[in-house]
């Protein structure tokens, strides 16, 4: 889930592997390590729980310098843990019992119980809770009757179930260190005179813009000089290298007190830059998808979108947009249980796969499976150098820019409207939408970015909202229709950052369970935009100021007096479409989110345990 790093050369290697692992902080984390090995092959070893920070402090007090003539190598991570709690101990590197073996892990190992009994029976001991350390232990005892290390990586290899991207450095292979990866991404990256070891591009590029993408079922042997890739049958993989946008990661907040605050704001260049790129003017036409991608799309059986969290939710708007506009049957699935299922996929089915980074180890995985079965895969991503991107049939670029604060707020709308512009397009090339609608959808999208800046220009309303409700436990988020899908993303993002239990329903659902927990301790956030439904979102909402509830309406345009005395607290937003709607009513939402959890004093852009790229199942 976290971060690896790798470096082998002459570089100052403390700095450049405590740099790289700053570029991945943003992910979400709850400890670091890194361990470094000099031409004494004294291994130098530091982990330490909670922020990188805690291990740099650590680590600069020892005023270490190596001789910039002298190689060294060295691996360093940032731990997302599954297995064991978050301490010193459990932080990785971890070693053999010989102290020989250094070895860093993303993923998750799921045989490691077996694994684990199996080594103690040997007469291992552990001294830590996590199944990483079963992984060190394992290759140990394999190099004891296999000299190759190649080898003895293959064998290991052949006896791990689950996923796991490695970095490993072995004291008596001299000027030598390994990768392996396994459903978790890692990338090599190619200098001069240095190699580098990431599980992204983006910890490494500062330096080198040659890389590798290592596939699953790879493991690499790298020199200060050169690279050496072998498959987990030991075949040997010739790889040449590519190269990468040199675009470093800026991390920049531009002025803004959180990145998430910054990244609310980025949203009307966001949409803006979409809109330029794909849709020119009213009347002229959507061009998301290319021609072969296009023809896809002719006459599919079924559409599936898969994803998780943030983007299931950007998932759930397109579908009902899709079906509205394009007249195709689609389908949303949670991607991690999709991939568990006997799905009715097969040639004529289309996978709209959406993820942030492009590297979500469920939605990687339900497409697999998909593409297996014949289907054809769209890949929706943030990252078109992601592992997805690199698998699907056609990929579309959400263009968000980097999205540095783990909760989703700008790729999400950037999400929504590729989702939009890629069902307009369909509805174009099949003529299920008569020429004036397509014309008056296309223009009210291209009101999106103005429409969402007169909301960023004044926020006291939702400021006062957020602090009137910020101590509240429990929150219900209510919508109807398109605004369904915004009602669960409020309460996503509500819960995400600042840890208050909220919901996100169906108003319809309001009394089929719900309502029972509504009294004046539940407030009620409900989006109201014009449309059929209208009217059906006010008597819900009079029925949860029955129960006392106090309802803030997220709400399109001016208020009848009627329907005003319903709520406690109106936050306007623009009217538009009702069907582009979810893309105005979201934005106060993540204010509210942000604010409350500013007000609470939570750590908004890291948000305790989550990750921003969920690599592991
Ligand atoms: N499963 C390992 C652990 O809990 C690795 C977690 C990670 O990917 O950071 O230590």
């Amino acid at each position: 889930m976290c971060g690896i790093v790798g470096y082998i050369g002459k570089k100052p290697i403390v700095p450049l592997l405590l740099n790289g692992l700053q570029t991945l902080e943003y992910r979400g984390y709850d400890s670091a390590g890194i361990a470094w090995l000099g031409p004494e092959n004294d291994l130098c070893m530091f982990k330490k729980e909670g922020k990188l920070s805690n291990l740099r402090s650590h680590v600069d007090a020892l005023h270490f310098h190596n001789d910039d003539a002298v190689e060294y190598r060295g691996i360093a991570h940032t731990r997302w843990a599954t297995h064991g709690s978050p301490t010193d101990e459990n932080a990785h590197p971890h070693t053999s019992a010989d102290g020989n073996i250094v070895l860093i892990h993303n993923g998750i190992i799921e045989n490691y119980t077996e694994l684990r009994d199996e080594l103690k029976a040997k007469g291992y001991s552990f001294k830590s809770s996590t199944d990483t350390e079963t992984i060190v232990l394992l290759l140990e005892d394999i190099l004891k009757t296999e000299t190759n290390f190649l080898k003895a990586l293959q064998r290991l290899t052949s006896r791990l179930v689950g996923a796991y991207a490695l970095g490993i450095m072995d004291k008596r292979q001299m000027g030598k260190l390994y990768g392996v990866r396994n459903f978790a991404p890692l990338v090599l990256g190619v200098g001069d005179g240095e190699m580098f070891l990431a599980s992204d591009s983006v910890a490494i590029v500062e330096h080198t813009n040659e890389v590798v993408f290592l596939k699953d079922g790879q493991i690499v042997e790298l020199t200060a000089t050169g690279y050496h890739i072998e498959d987990f049958a030991g075949k040997q993989v010739i790889t040449d290298s590519e190269t990468i946008a040199a675009s470093q990661m800026i991390l920049d907040k531009k002025g803004f007190r959180h990145f998430m605050l910054k990244e609310i704001y980025d949203q009307p260049d966001v949409i803006r830059r979409l809109l330029s790129e794909h849709l020119k003017g009213d009347t002229d036409p959507v061009s998301i998808l290319d021609k072969p991608a296009l023809a896809l799309f002719k006459n599919p059986k079924r559409i599936v979108i898969v994803g998780c969290g943030s983007s299931l939710n950007a998932g759930l708007v397109g579908k009902y947009f899709m079906e509205a506009v394009a007249r195709i049957d689609v389908n949303v699935e949670s991607a991690g249980e999709y991939r568990y299922r006997d799905t009715l996929v097969d040639e004529d089915t289309i996978i709209i796969a959406i993820s942030q980074s492009g590297e979500t180890a469920d939605t990687l995985t339900a497409i697999r499976q998909c593409k297996e079965k014949g289907a054809k895969v769209v890949t929706v991503t943030n990252r078109v150098d992601s592992t997805m991107a690199r698998e699907s049939d056609a990929v579309v670029n959400v263009h968000a820019g980097l999205e540095v604060s783990v909760c989703a707020t700008k790729s999400f709308v950037a999400q929504v409207v590729v989702l939009y512009l890629l069902g307009l397009q369909v509805a174009e090339d099949r003529g299920t939408l008569k020429a004036n609608e397509l014309e008056n959808l296309k223009h009210q999208l291209k009101q999106l970015p103005t429409q969402i800046e007169t909301m960023l220009a004044n926020t006291d309303t939702v400021h006062t909202v957020a602090k009137k409700y910020g101590s509240k436990e429990n929150m219900l988020f209510i919508g109807r229709s398109m605004n369904y899908p915004t009602a669960m993303e409020g309460a996503l993002k509500l819960k995400e950052v600042s840890y208050i239990h909220a919901e996100g329903y169906s108003a319809s659902e309001l009394k089929h369970g719900p309502i029972a927990m509504l009294d004046q301790d539940m407030p009620i956030v409900a989006v109201l935009t014009p449309g059929p439904l209208y009217e059906k979102m006010i008597s819900s909402c009079q029925e949860a100021k029955a129960r006392d509830a106090q309802v803030i309406a997220i709400h399109a345009g001016p208020v009848q007096q009627e329907a005003a005395d319903t709520f406690d607290d109106i936050i306007t937003v623009p009217t538009t479409h009702e069907w582009l709607s979810p893309v105005v009513a979201v934005v106060p939402m993540q204010f509210l989110a942000y604010y409350i959890a500013e007000h609470l004093g939570k750590d908004v852009d890291q948000p305790r345990n989550l990750a921003k790229s969920v690599t592991v199942e």
